[in-house]
């Protein structure tokens, strides 16, 4: 019987809700089955930004099918203006971040580099970011105007396969009114188990994103930074 086992190293990368999905389901035939699959379909794929629209096709499709189900559509509280999991570190493979860098090199999207910078600078020290405030944890994609997401088309997979199920007030970071519930997207986390395995990096968006973005940009990021 083939079985998913993930190094450790692996596992702590994945993004939580594959994690739990890898928890539940790793000896389930037919999920190793499904995210071999996947692996294998993104590993004939050379062009960094080609596996990641991949995985976006993939994630959208196993989404969609969910919503069909009138419980899942009636159940998500989730609403356009939210924008609190945007407040949250986010994983990303390689091919995403080349894909959300190649964007700002190319002028299609402005973000916010000094606050970039910072994020950057602070991922790795849990209490940096946690001193961090909560504007100061907005992802640098994130609209503060509208509150909605400046690459929406071209969004990380995690992005796309997050739902919660309980009151929007619980999903605001630091927030204690009560525990956060969130909809189980098993197949959308599959995809994402099968995109963190066959990445060559993965990491927190800020650094990843960072580390991809000219010289030029990076001073600008780091003369604008008010912050520091
Ligand atoms: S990429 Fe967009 S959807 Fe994802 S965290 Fe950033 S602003 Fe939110």
């Amino acid at each position: 019987m083939e079985v998913i086992l993930l190094a450790l190293g692996d596992y702590l990368r994945l993004p939580a809700i594959a994690k739990q999905a890898y928890d539940r389901l790793k000896d389930t035939p037919s999920f190793s089955r499904f995210t071999y699959k996947i692996i294998a379909k993104l590993e004939r794929i050379k062009n960094s930004e080609a596996r990641a629209r991949v995985v976006y096709k993939e994630i959208n499709l196993a989404v969609d099918k969910l919503f069909r189900n009138d419980v899942v559509k009636q159940s998500v509280t989730c609403h356009k203006g939210c924008s609190a999991c945007c407040h949250s570190l986010i994983g990303i493979t390689s091919e995403e971040a080349d894909l959300l860098a190649t964007k700002i090199r190319r002028g299609e999207v402005s973000v916010d580099l000094s606050l970039m910078a910072v994020q950057a600078s602070t991922v790795d020290n849990a209490h940096a970011w946690y001193r961090l405030s909560y504007d100061q944890r907005a992802c640098p994609f994130l609209d503060n105007n509208t509150k909605s997401c400046k690459v929406y088309e071209d969004r990380p997979a995690v992005c796309r396969s997050n739902f919660a199920v309980s009151d929007p007030q619980h999903c605001v970071p630091d927030s204690d009114t009560g525990e956060m519930r969130i909809l189980r997207t098993d197949e959308a986390s599959m995809i994402l188990i099968g995109a963190f395995m066959s990445t060559e990096e993965s990491g927190e968006l800020p650094k990843m994103v960072w580390k991809r973005i000219s010289k030029k940009e990076q001073d600008k990021g780091l003369k604008d930074n008010i912050f520091l």
